[in-house]
Formats: structure tokens, sequence, C-alpha cells
């Protein structure tokens, strides 16, 4: 694609990355067919192709207006598209770029404003989101159907976290949201690392990773949350943990990126790329102990396997490209895994995506249930928990992370 960028652009850091991006754009539209929005809406602006000119217009100094606000707001950051383009077209970031720009130019109305200040004061903060999920949580009997589905039900407790110390140590991340919404998980990995002889520790100070405020465009908040959890992970570091284990897939993609959005900042670029180094999904750290985790779980009767559907969040599949290695580590373990079709698909949750588009969100999820649940599982598992959350407001069917079902299945 050739470009010509308006001279506000052309010569800054984002700039010179967006016009490379654009440029390895041929057009061909393949990303098209893949895009879940693009095939719910069949405008040609509600696919990434369409986007792509969006973001290039206003690049070349076009002014964008509501409209081009609305298309990018439509977008997921499912990043699906990216997995289809034959080009390597990083659209994931060159939306970042264009969404900045656009919120920049492009007020919004008092109302929304003021819903997506309150999301992104309120998600990150668990002195502000324990509470007041609490609230919700002890109403839910009393509330309408549509607002029951968004408020999860109280959680199961978490088994105990372990108390021996093993040599190798890994660090957690904990996240913002995720304790207070389903603490099993974190305490699931703990476990299950425990019995392969590593010890997950938790850092003092460490909170949410800065994707919530990323997502909203709220970026200078989002760097400085990212500034904090380093500052609070460094000593961990610095006494040489092997790994930073990620056990939801969202955030995993944003820490994985810290070296590249902090690149710019001389007293934090040499420690995040540090931090994005050692971030590992939970997949990976199980997957590489692949034998010794099948001598933890000895033999399994025929009749003790779960049937289960995995669903795989685009952050997993398409972000971090890991598709298939919680497969290959639940089908290892003897799990049976129903068939899901069009796996690659959203299921609609998307960071605070659920919330600003219910629409769209609730029309992906109602299709990925009927996906996940036509070959009659006996739970779904999934690697985030945003997706987790979201799913289960569609379902009877237990929705969990799939850290907890195999350390169910080593028990
Ligand atoms: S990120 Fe997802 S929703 Fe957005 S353009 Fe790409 S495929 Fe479509
Ligand atoms: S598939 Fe890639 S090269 Fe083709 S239109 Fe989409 S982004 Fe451009």
């Amino acid at each position: 694609m050739q470009t010509n960028l308006a001279p506000f652009i052309k010569d800054t850091a984002e700039g010179k990355e967006a016009d490379a991006i654009l440029r390895k754009c041929t057009h061909c539209g393949m990303c098209t067919a893949t895009c879940p929005t693009y095939q719910l809406l069949s405008d040609e602006l509600d696919g990434p192709r369409g986007r792509i000119y969006l973001i290039k217009q206003v690049l070349e100094g076009a002014t964008p207006t509501a409209k081009t606000q609305l298309h990018l707001d439509r977008c997921l950051t499912c990043r699906a598209c990216e997995t289809t383009c034959p080009t390597g077209v990083r659209y994931g970031r060159l939306v970042d770029i264009g969404r900045h720009l656009v919120e920049e130019r492009v007020p919004r109305g008092p109302v929304e404003s003021a819903w997506r200040r309150a999301l992104n004061a309120v998600i990150p903060n668990p002195v502000l989101f324990a509470p007041l999920l609490k609230l919700g949580q002890l109403a839910r009997p009393l509330l309408p159907a549509a607002l029951k589905s968004i408020v999860p039900a109280a959680p199961a407790p978490a088994r105990p976290w372990p108390t021996t110390t093993r040599p190798r140590k890994m660090l957690v991340l904990e996240g913002c949201a995720q304790p207070s919404l389903s603490p099993a998980t974190s305490a699931a990995a703990a476990r299950v690392l425990d019995r392969l002889g590593i010890s997950l520790e938790r850092a003092v100070g460490a909170g949410c990773c800065g994707a919530v405020s990323f997502h909203l465009n709220e970026q200078e908040k989002a760097l400085d949350t990212m500034r904090r959890l380093i500052d609070a992970w460094w000593p961990y570091v610095e006494q040489g943990v092997e790994a930073i284990v990620i056990t939801a897939s969202g955030c995993g993609v944003t820490v994985k990126e810290y070296g590249h959005y902090l690149g710019q900042d001389a007293a934090y670029a040499d420690k995040a790329r540090r931090v994005s180094d050692l971030a590992k999904d939970i997949s990976e750290v199980i997957s590489a102990e692949g034998p010794r985790l099948r001598e933890a779980r000895g033999e399994r009767r025929e009749a003790e396997k779960p049937r289960v559907a995995f669903h795989s969040p685009c952050s997993l599949q398409h972000g971090l490209k890991l598709n298939g290695k919680v497969e290959s580590v639940l089908t290892g373990l003897g799990f049976e895994l129903v068939a899901v079709p069009d796996a690659h698909l959203c299921c609609g949750s998307a960071g605070t995506y659920s919330i600003l588009q219910p629409e769209l969100s609730r029309r992906l999820r109602d299709n990925k249930i009927t996906a996940l649940t036509g070959g009659t599982p006996s739970a779904i598992l999934t690697a985030n928990i945003g997706c987790q959350m979201h799913l289960q407001g569609a379902t009877t069917i237990p929705v969990r992370h799939w850290i907890e079902a195999l350390d169910d299945a080593l028990r």
C-alpha cells in the first residue's frame, strides 16, 4: 500500500511504525473473511481492511469523525485478522495508534466519557472493584436477567496455596479483577507448579498490568500502571525468578509487549524488556514440563476421562500465537476435548467490549456458546478471566480456567 503520512506524524516513532505496517498491506481482503464484526455487520468499514483505510486517512491528515471512531470502537482487537493475513500486517499495533489519534480529535459525549472514566477507575483498582463486586453479588438474586448475566455469582473458594519452598522460583501476575472474580485460578497454578517442584511467588504491591486502561485509550495511565508493576516485580527479577507466570492470556499479551510500550522510556526501557522476556503464559510453562506432569498424574482410568470444551481466547491464539498448546496438554493428560466449530472467532468479551458494545458482544457470545456446547461437554475450559466470566453469564455449564481442571486431575 502506498502511503503519504501527514507532517504532524510522519517523523515520529508512531508515524514510522504505522507507515511500515501500512506498507505491508496489499488490500487482498483475506482478513475480512475471519473478522467477527464483518461477519455480523457485512460492512467493509467493520472489517480489518476498511479500518486500515480509515486509520490511513487519519494518518494522512484527514479529519476523523464520530463515524470513524464508531468503526474503530466496534473492533474487538481480537487479532484474528493478523492470524489470517498472508503478509504479516500487525493490525493490532496499527489500531492502537489509530485509536489514540482519533480519541484526541473526536470528543465523546458526556455520558459515554463518564462511563469510560468509571470503568477505568474501578476495574484496575481492587480496592474499589472487590467491594463493588461483593455488593453486586449480594443484590444478584434481585436483579433483572439482563443485569444478572453481567454480575458473576460469588466464586468457589480457592484451594490452599502451597506452603512448601521449592528450589525453582517463578512469579505470578495475579492481576486486578481476577483475584475477586476467580481466586481459585492463581492458587491452582501454584498447586500444579508445586507438584512440578516450582514455587510460585506473589509480589507485594503488584496489581493491574495496564491492559484495561490501554483498551480504553487511556494510554498514559496504562504506561504508569506498567511502570508500577515493574517496580513491584523488580526485586524478584533481581533475585533470579525463572519466569513471570500469567494465567490470564489477555494480560499476557500486554506484559509481553512492555518492552515495546516502554521502549522510549529511558528509565524503564531495559527493565520492561527484561520483564517481557520473562513473561510466560501458564500453558508455556506447563507444556515445557510435559513428561514430569504425566508422572505427577499417574494412570487414569478410561471412565475418569473428563469430556470438556476448550475455548481458546483470542489473546491466546491470535495475540500470543499459542494455539493448540493448552489443547495438547489436556489431551496428553487424558481429557477428551469436544470439537468446537469456528474456534478462531471471538466470544465477544474482549476487555471492556462486552460492556461498551453489549449488542455485538451478546451476539458473539450466543454463537460461541452454541459452538462450545454442541458436543455436550461437562465443563467449558478457557484461559482468560474475561472470557470465563462472559461465557458463564450465558450458560449453566461450569466455565473454569483450564489450570483448575488440571489441578483436579492431579489430585
Ligand atoms: S482485530 Fe478482530 S474485530 Fe478487529 S478488525 Fe481484526 S478480526 Fe476484525
Ligand atoms: S489480509 Fe493482510 S494484506 Fe490482505 S487486506 Fe488484510 S491486512 Fe491487508
